[in-house]
């Protein structure tokens, strides 16, 4: 085992999108755990679209020149606890850094199931796949048959909910992504019935082709002029999903939205948002749904993974420019 330990920190705050220039790695000896504590090496790393609002000066935002955070699954490799033995895989959120000193509480033990890679605990069994999972299961309460458009389409979240939604037994499922490379792998891959890139013209004509007949659901990872749109295609008692409102991260001056609000009341639409944060207790519910259909091939894994800790700056800003289809994982040597 190596005796240097990397980690990234932010050295500035971005204005738009970030750059490398925003980031250093910084070298120090590998850390040693003390009582009660595990040293663990990390073997796969998340970077996402939440870690780019934390760059900014806000409440509970990075602080400049210190580790960043974030989830990371690691392989526990010197204890001094018997809670975590040597050997053992953790999920944790000492991420962006090579190595870290970890306590029992402050990990999650994974459970192993036959023919599921480690990778999907960062993905649809992770807080991703959990995402769409309480969006469509809790938010949307989706009932079999009904039509659903979902924005961001092709990310980690967008990719999870079209494949928990054709499980879940949804109608017509309209996305939009942005090139026609992913719009034609959702259609192949994921089960999507039709899908834009939102890069081709307005919105509003965009949906409007793609689903004539009006959706039932809409799941939302982007805002803006997507959610404008969806509001006008909506049907009655349709409801809003909103995840997340990635158009806006990297502006540093966001338009307000403009969306035609007394629609909400004349179609009876429901616009309800949520953090995942909040919904944890459904991790075991996630698992029961989704592993069986792992195992059985039903439900494919939609991945983007890119070699090497030295790259995480790049996967992480490659990312918000749309280089990912599927979920985004930095993969460490030693994994
Ligand atoms: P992701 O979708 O895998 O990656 C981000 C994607 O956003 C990119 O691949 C890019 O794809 C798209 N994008 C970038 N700029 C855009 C723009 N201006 N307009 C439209 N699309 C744009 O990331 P993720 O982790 O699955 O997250 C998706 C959304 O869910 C984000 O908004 C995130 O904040 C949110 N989220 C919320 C929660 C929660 O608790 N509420 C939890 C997880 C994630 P294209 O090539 O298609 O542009």
């Amino acid at each position: 085992m190596t005796d240097i330990a990397l980690t990234v920190q932010q050295t500035a705050r971005p204005h738009g999108f970030p750059t490398a220039s925003d980031f250093a790695f910084v070298r120090s000896p590998v850390p040693a755990p003390g009582p009660g504590a595990a040293l663990v090496e990390n073997l796969y790393w998340s970077v996402d679209p939440y870690h780019r609002e934390m760059m900014d000066d806000v409440p509970g935002g990075f602080t400049l020149d210190t580790p960043l955070e974030g989830r990371t699954l690691g392989r526990v490799v010197a204890s001094r606890t018997p809670g975590l033995p040597e050997g053992e895989i953790v999920f944790h959120r000492q991420g962006w850094r090579t190595h870290a000193v970890v306590t029992p509480v402050e990990v999650r033990r994974l459970p192993r199931f036959d023919k599921v890679p480690l990778t999907a605990f960062l993905s649809v069994l992770g807080g991703t796949g959990l995402t769409a999972y309480v969006g469509l299961t809790r938010i949307a309460r989706l009932r079999e048959g009904e039509d659903l458009f979902v924005s961001g389409a092709a990310g980690g979240v967008g990719t999870a909910t079209g494949r928990f939604a054709r499980l879940l037994g949804a109608g017509r499922l309209v996305g939009s992504a942005g090139s026609a490379a992913k719009a034609a792998y959702l259609r192949r891959e994921v089960g999507y019935d039709a899908v834009f890139d939102y890069h081709d013209g307005p919105a509003s004509r965009l949906l409007r082709e793609a689903a004539p007949e009006g959706v039932d659901v809409f799941v939302d990872n982007v805002g803006g002029e997507q959610l404008a749109a969806a509001v006008g295609a909506l049907r009655e008692f349709g409801r809003i999903v909103r995840i997340g409102t990635i158009s806006q991260y990297n502006d540093p001056a966001p338009a307000p939205p403009r969306f035609d609000y007394a629609q909400l009341v004349e179609k009876s639409i429901r616009m309800e948002g949520f953090l995942v944060s909040h919904y944890r207790e459904l991790q075991e519910e996630l698992h029961a749904f989704a592993v069986p259909h792992l195992q059985s091939g039903r439900l494919g894994l939609d991945e983007t993974v890119v070699d090497g800790f030295e790259h995480i700056v790049d996967a992480f800003v490659g990312m918000l420019r749309g280089r990912n289809t599927g979920k985004i994982i930095v993969r460490g040597a030693t994994a």
